[in-house]
């Protein structure tokens, strides 16, 4: 049995959004910008579903919202264009590389207040640029984002599909997502820009996307992210309550196997993830064993290879016992309840290898 629990890294494909980048790869292979009949049937089908994907995601019009090759982009660009404003960049301990590294390259990096589940605790006005998640991906706490009294760069990677995402009434300057989390196809990434106008171009070219990010667009990979985001966001509603009983079931299996766990994702967070502190284990090691059992989980994020983790955990107050054991269960669509059985005797199993071991 597979179980697979790391939907925040990335959730596998929805079949629809599949069989609808089939369907664009067969019908619409010419190029969105050739001015014959078969290039404007491209350009008719992508601009299509641009304007559904920024109705979706809360965009007052189609041209506010300009695809990349992934949200690593989409930060990059929006720190390096909004710092030229701001040299002081705002930001969460175990926030994405894509936003950490990128702010201390350009800004000056500093930490924002915030409480014991690094959910920012501030409303007084911030002199720079805030840059952070609406969720954060490593523990799943939901940010006030509409609160934050600055400019404001939201990366909404781990929250699109999973929270309700209004880009134009969370008043920020931009917002990232990546087609990957929510069900659609890998290196397909989103910038949302409150004022498209001000901003410059990110990539000289062939000038398509408005001059502000040229190179030819992969026509069916934005079907492909349109269908996947439709049914992510019809899914939402029910999801939510279904997965954040099994959230609460999967600690109450942590808890029994190791008692001495430490959840560090705060009950009000994302339902589908479930973020842990083991005393005195080395969380890599714990997904290699676990991954054995064919439970495939992450500690930390998949790209940082825990060194957020262990800067997120020093940030909440973790002692030394707990700072290499970060554990992160994120669930998605498939996730059920008789995966979470095999995943206790995975665990069970996981314990006695470190206890004997
Ligand atoms: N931000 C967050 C919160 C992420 O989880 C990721 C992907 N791990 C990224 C940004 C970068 O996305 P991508 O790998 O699609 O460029």
């Amino acid at each position: 049995m597979k179980v697979y629990l790391d939907h925040f890294a990335a959730t596998p494909m929805r079949p629809e959004a599949m069989e609808a980048m089939q369907r664009c790869w067969r019908d619409h292979g010419a190029n969105p910008d050739s001015i014959h009949e078969m290039g404007q049937a491209a350009r008719q089908q992508l601009d299509n579903s641009r304007q559904e994907i920024a109705e979706l995601l809360g965009a007052r019009h189609p041209s506010q919202v300009v695809f990349t090759s992934g949200a690593t982009e989409s930060n990059n660009w929006a720190l390096r264009f909004l710092a030229q404003q701001h040299k002081t960049i705002w930001s969460l301990p175990g926030e994405h590389s894509s936003l950490l590294r990128t702010a201390r390259r350009v800004g000056r990096l500093q930490w924002l207040e915030h409480d014991s589940h690094l959910q920012i605790s501030t409303t007084a006005e911030i002199d720079g640029l805030v840059a952070v998640s609406l969720v954060h991906s490593l523990n799943g706490t939901i940010q006030p984002i509409a609160n934050i009294n600055a400019a404001v760069h939201c990366d909404a990677t781990a929250a699109i599909g999973r929270v309700p995402v209004q880009a134009h009434k969370l008043g920020v300057a931009s917002l990232s997502g990546s087609a990957h989390k929510f069900g659609g196809p890998h290196s397909l990434g989103l910038l949302y820009l409150r004022n498209p106008k001000r901003w410059r171009p990110w990539m000289e070219g062939g000038r398509q996307q408005e001059g502000l990010r040229s190179g030819t667009l992969d026509t069916a990979a934005i079907v492909g992210t349109q269908v996947a985001l439709r049914l992510a966001l019809q899914d939402m509603k029910a999801e939510a309550p279904r997965l954040s009983q099994l959230r609460e079931h999967l600690w109450n299996i942590v808890l029994e196997v190791f008692p001495g766990a430490w959840r560090t994702s705060p009950a009000d967070g994302v339902a589908a993830l479930l973020s842990v502190a083991l005393p005195n284990i080395h969380g890599e090691t714990a997904v290699l064993w676990l991954s054995n059992q064919g439970v495939f989980v992450s500690s930390g994020s998949a790209c940082a290879h825990g060194r957020g983790a262990r800067e997120m955990l020093e940030a909440l107050g973790g002692s030394e016992q707990y700072l290499a054991g970060h554990l992160r269960f994120s669930l998605g669509p498939q996730s059920s309840p008789e995966q979470l059985v095999h995943l206790r005797e995975s665990l069970l199993s996981l314990k006695a290898h470190f206890e004997h071991g």
